[in-house]
């Protein structure tokens, strides 16, 4: 199984994963469709609130994980390179990510997400700079 994972979330909503498990769990997380993305229910012939995602039904002999680190830059839309510092354990229980995005999401270490957010402010305060 190949699992490509993004470092940065494609479209710029701040998330900025610094290790390889806070990587699988954003990527293990479902997307709420609502609003104008709302998913056409062939039963119900209408529009409902969906979440769409996915889930790892059964662990495979060999994972080759690879690190997505190109994002898009919106001022200049050229692709360029993440070069953000990304740790992995030297063991990664996949036991973990069995039970779909519900199983792991209390597993998000505060640290990182602390980082993240602090991350996210950085680049807040860079671009109000730039606006000025
Ligand atoms: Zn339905």
């Amino acid at each position: 199984m190949d699992i490509s994972l993004p470092i940065r979330n494609e479209f710029g909503t701040g998330v900025v994963n610094s290790s390889l498990e806070m990587a699988l769990e954003n990527y293990l997380k479902p997307d709420l469709l609502e609003g104008a993305n709302q998913y056409e229910c062939s039963k119900c012939e209408t529009k409902v609130d969906a979440m769409k995602g996915l889930k790892l039904t059964a662990a495979p002999q060999i994972v080759s994980v690879s690190l997505n680190r190109f994002t898009l830059d919106y001022e200049t839309f050229q692709r360029v390179k993440v070069t953000d510092r990304v740790s992995f354990p030297e063991v990664l229980n996949l036991n973990d990510y069995m039970q779909g995005y519900e199983g792991i999401k209390d597993k998000l270490y505060d640290k990182e997400v602390e980082r993240a957010q602090q991350f996210q402010q950085a680049e807040v305060n860079k671009n109000l700079e730039k606006e000025q």
